[in-house]
């Protein structure tokens, strides 16, 4: 049986309701463009999205300023989706919580939708806790353990990696920063319960099925449920900003593009009015659109980087300054030469450029024809 999202032991009525405005207005237009249902809540509360389904909006420090959690109802308790960042504002929104709304409620697991530090980063206070599992996917799992956390300095395997993508050296520094002083993690707990594709989330008193997506991290678990209607999609789609996919020093050879494109297509297969929960922006319906809108962005992007090696060949970082002009800061030039490979990578593999070392040791891309070709559904 379903209970009010006023009933759960530890909830009281401070998670509030916010409906968009004008929201059948913006429902006759959903076929061309997205329909937002919520208006952005203010940091640290609760939102309701539906009885039992409830939205945190955390706080982030980063240029993405928040990270949207879910708390889903189990077994009179709560299933946490995703943790925020181990920052002292993130602790903070938790201890209020705990002091408030959630005092006195069960937390019964802390599910991550995959391993970055956004989503991941304070599982183990939230499963100490708690003395609640920490349920993952395998791989994000691992992921998440075989970092090192913070470095003395940058490992020389990563450094020549930004070499040979033609970093500059002042930046190269300032990707060493990332590594050498940003926290946002706590150590992952030493044991997990694994999610797989198709599993229903335990003990949730709605059957949330999971998904998984690849191509922004290696066993991205989303969770859907058919009856309510429901995506909670992670970083996998995102209403304004494009999932960041990147090839890393850690999996130089990786190719992220076809990975993530492959996983948005398999999206189609939900029911468009599915109201999509993302892990940052605004809960929206419109996945076709959404879809259309990102498969028609990467195919552009991947015109301007092969026209940029249509010039002279190319480093990584120059083609990561074409498709992402103006100036960047610290961790956006790391991740625009991620992106940058992947869509490089992507040409690489249908045969539309080829790359060579050059006498430094920079690796540099050549176009061999003018418009892409569209040989991705070969991968396997
Ligand atoms: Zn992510």
């Amino acid at each position: 049986m379903r209970r009010d999202v006023g009933s759960p032991p530890g909830m009281d009525a401070t998670a509030t309701q916010r409906p968009a405005k004008a929201q059948g207005h913006l429902i006759a237009a959903r076929r061309t463009s997205l329909v937002y249902a919520f208006d952005a809540p203010e940091p640290g509360s609760l939102t309701t999205i539906a009885p039992g389904i409830l939205w945190l909006r955390m706080p982030m420090p980063l240029a993405l300023d928040h990270i949207n959690l879910f708390l889903l109802a189990a077994r009179d308790g709560w299933l946490l989706i995703d943790t925020g960042p181990a920052t002292a504002e993130g602790l903070a929104v938790w201890e209020s919580l705990f002091a408030g709304p959630l005092s006195g409620a069960r937390i019964t697991g802390v599910v991550c939708t995959h391993f970055h530090a956004d989503h991941t980063g304070l599982a183990r206070m939230l499963c100490e806790r708690s003395g609640a599992p920490l349920l993952m996917t395998p791989r994000e799992y691992f992921w998440r353990r075989a970092w090192p956390g913070i470095l003395s300095e940058m490992p020389a395997e990563h450094a020549a990696f930004y070499r040979e993508g033609g970093y500059p050296a002042d930046l190269t520094d300032q990707a060493s920063e990332f590594f050498t002083s940003l926290n946002l993690v706590q150590p992952i707990p030493m044991s997990f319960r694994r999610l797989r594709e198709r599993d229903l989330l335990p003990d949730a008193d709605d059957e949330w099925r999971v998904l998984i997506g690849h191509g922004h991290s290696p066993e991205h678990a989303m969770f859907y449920c058919e009856a309510r209607a429901m995506l909670i999609s992670g970083d996998q789609l995102l209403p304004k900003v494009s999932t960041n996919f990147s090839v890393t020093a850690m999996d130089p050879s990786a190719e992220p593009l076809l990975e993530w494109l492959g996983s948005l297509e398999c999206l189609l297969a939900l029911p468009d009015e599915t109201l999509v929960l993302p892990a940052h922006g605004l809960p929206f319906r419109g996945i076709r659109a959404r879809v259309a809108q990102l498969q028609s962005h990467h195919a552009r992007t991947l015109g301007r980087a092969l026209a940029s090696c249509a010039q002279r060949p190319c480093s990584a970082y120059e083609v990561g300054k074409a498709l992402f002009p103006g100036p960047l800061k610290g961790i956006a030039h790391v991740l625009a030469l991620g992106e940058s490979l992947a869509h490089l990578h992507h040409l690489a593999r249908n045969g539309d450029v080829t790359s060579a070392l050059d006498d430094s040791g920079v690796r540099r891309f050549r176009a061999r024809r003018s418009t892409p070709s569209m040989k991705g559904d070969e991968h396997d």
